[in-house]
Parts: C-alpha cells; structure tokens; sequence
C-alpha cells in the first residue's frame, strides 16, 4: 500500500539514547533536559533571529492560546482553504470566523479581498501558509497596521520554509508549527509558536502552563500546552535526519514535475522569494468528476493519494459563510500526491504514469 505520507523513523537506538536520558533523569515533563535541548536546536537549525519559539503538545494548542490572548471574542478573517484546526479553533475560542476567498495559484488567502472583510469587530487575521507556501506577508501586515489587527500565522507546514532569507516563523505576531507524525518535522505529536514580542511571549508561555507564576502563583488563567520529554526524545533524534529527508522529497518533487503532463493539471505555484520545504505535492485536476476517476484508478492500484484540503473550510456544517468560487472549486479538484523521505522512484514514476 502506497500512503499519501509516511512518518520518518529515526534508527530505534537513536530514538533509544535519547529516551534514555529521560529515564536517567528520572524527568518526564515540565520542561526538562530534552525539551529546553530541543528548542535551543530547533532555535539554531531554524536561524530563528528575532523570534522565540516554546515547543507544545500538537500544532492546534498555539493556536487556541494565540486566539484567547489576541482573539478578544471577535471576528477573526481566515482562510477557507486550510485543515479543520484553523477553523474549529476560532470556534473552540468563541471567536467567529469570517472567511476570505483563496488566490487561485498560491492556494494562500487573497489578501485584495481581506479589506472588504473588515468590521468594526474584527480582531484577528488568522491565515495559513498552504502546503508551506507562504501567504501575501507584507500585504497582510500593511493591513493589520492600517486597520490595528493582530496577524497570526498557521504555519503548521511550514518547518524549514524561508521567506526573504528568514525564517517563515518570523513573520506575523505569533506564528505556529505541527510537529504531528504526518508532518515533516515531528515529534510523535508536538507542535510550537513563534513570537517576537517578549510581552506576549511572556502571556503565551504562561497561558501554556496553567498561567503559573511558581508553584502556587497565577499570572492569569491558562491551559496544558505542555510537551513532554518522550517526545522530545523523538524531536532529537529526527532532528539531526532532516537534511537527507529534504533532499529524498526534493527529488521526487523533481520527477513529479519533469514528468506530470502538465496540459491537463496544475499544481501549486511556490511564491517568489521562498525557499520551500518539499512538504506536500498538490495537483488540481479540471472537475471533480476528473478526479474522483483517477482517484478509483489510484486505489484499484494500491495507492492512497488524499483528499487534502476538502472540504472547503466555509461549507462546514458550523460556520456562516457565503460561497467563496475559488476555494470551493480547488477543494472539490485537489488531490495530494504520495510524497516521503522512503517512496521509491520507480513507484513515483507509476504514479505519473497513473495520473498521465
Ligand atoms: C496539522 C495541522 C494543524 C494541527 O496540528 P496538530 O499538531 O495535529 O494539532 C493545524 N493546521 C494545519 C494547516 C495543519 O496541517
């Protein structure tokens, strides 16, 4: 069975040292050795200049905490075309979203259309960089000080991604990772926040751990975002591997593209000035009847492309939106090809010839 993605195993005795040193330790959580270890080389590989990063369970947590504190209970203008956790999060926090349609190319927000979405209660732009391809940033910020929003990225697929020479989780007041098994970058599950601001800094970090202030002192009221060191364990021994699981993603990334006839699809067109990471190899096809067909051919052939963003964020059963054409067609038309550190080129060759 061919998966759309399979999680890097790291060599079990490298997983093992690491867990090891948790059980020297006898220290499970609350930030220890391995946490404090992996956030100083996350901070080195990741060249973060201006920003600090607080590691966390998953990759939706950071999102909630960004919203209590910045969210305010208002409106908050996201993006349609993104996993569920954008969206369910802006529920979760009271918060209501307004979507903005998607550019047709770069699958990131519009940011022309952010404006007209503005109100007196809007508090927030929440928007993802789609398959790590970074959205309209000066565009979105030069609104956010026009209008005095708050800018928070879902950078949940964006580990290693550079934009203008930095670090993508420089960019916005609070920027997220996931560090989820499926993602390029995991810890088994885990996740992160980027945040320039040492004030906010201070509010998010505590929010992530009960809002203490010591043992028996609250700033403020908070939650469990914590991660623990088994995976921190994973986080290390991972860590060190990246560079030969971006160069196997790049060269299957390479034969996808030398070899997809691209008369009939599309694919996601990177944004200038980006030093992209390889994470996800989507193709839009003409209709969804087109799709569904190659979809049932794939499968006949044992391979299990994914569905990946469907459906649109606005059409969920517990939001209000009116009919965003760009985001809903490209969701009803999307198909994620097969792409891991492991799929051989003969079988991502198949894969073309399947999708030719
Ligand atoms: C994976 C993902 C998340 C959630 O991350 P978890 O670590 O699974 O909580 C949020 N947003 C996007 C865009 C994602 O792909």
């Amino acid at each position: 069975m061919i998966p759309v993605t399979k999680s890097f195993l790291p060599p079990l005795y490298e997983y093992m040292a690491q867990v090891k040193r948790a059980y020297d330790n006898e220290w499970l959580t609350n930030r220890g050795e391995l946490v404090l270890e992996l956030e100083q080389k996350l901070t080195d590989y990741l060249g973060l200049e201006d920003s600090k990063i607080l590691i966390t369970n998953n990759g939706t947590i950071p999102l909630q905490i960004a919203l209590k504190l910045l969210g305010n209970g208002g409106e908050i203008i996201t993006t349609p075309f993104s996993y569920i956790a954008t969206t369910a999060t802006i529920v979760w926090e009271s918060c209501t979203p307004v979507f903005v349609d998607i550019h047709p190319e770069y699958l990131t927000i519009d940011e022309t259309k952010i404006e007209a979405a503005i109100t007196p209660n809007t508090t927030c732009i929440l928007a993802t960089h789609v398959f790590g391809n970074p959205c309209n940033i000066e565009a979105i910020q030069a609104i956010a000080d026009k209008h005095n929003l708050k800018v928070i990225y879902d950078a949940a697929h964006c580990f290693g991604v550079k934009y203008n020479g930095k670090s993508i989780f420089e960019y916005g007041d609070v920027s997220t990772c996931s560090f989820h098994a499926t993602k390029l970058f995991h810890t088994g599950e885990g996740g992160a926040l980027f945040c320039k601001d040492p004030e906010l800094f201070h509010k998010l970090f505590y929010s992530h751990n009960f809002g203490h202030n010591g043992p028996s002192d609250f700033h403020g009221v908070g939650i469990n975002g914590k991660i623990s060191e088994l995976q921190a364990a994973m986080g290390l021994s991972v860590l060190p591997h990246m560079d030969e699981i971006l160069e196997k993603r790049k060269s299957i990334i390479d034969l996808y593209n030398k070899t997809i006839d691209f008369s009939n699809f599309s694919t996601m067109k990177v944004r200038e000035r980006t030093e992209w990471n390889y994470s996800y190899y989507p193709v839009m096809f003409d209709s969804e009847e087109t799709l569904l067909k190659v979809l049932a051919d794939f499968n006949e052939n044992d391979i299990f492309p994914r569905r990946y963003f469907y459906p649109s964020l606005n059409t969920l059963n517990y939001v209000q939106s009116t009919e965003l054409l760009v985001a809903e067609s490209i969701s009803l038309r999307v198909l994620c090809l097969p792409l891991y550190h492991s799929l051989n080129h003969s079988i991502a060759i198949n894969i073309t010839q399947l999708i030719n």
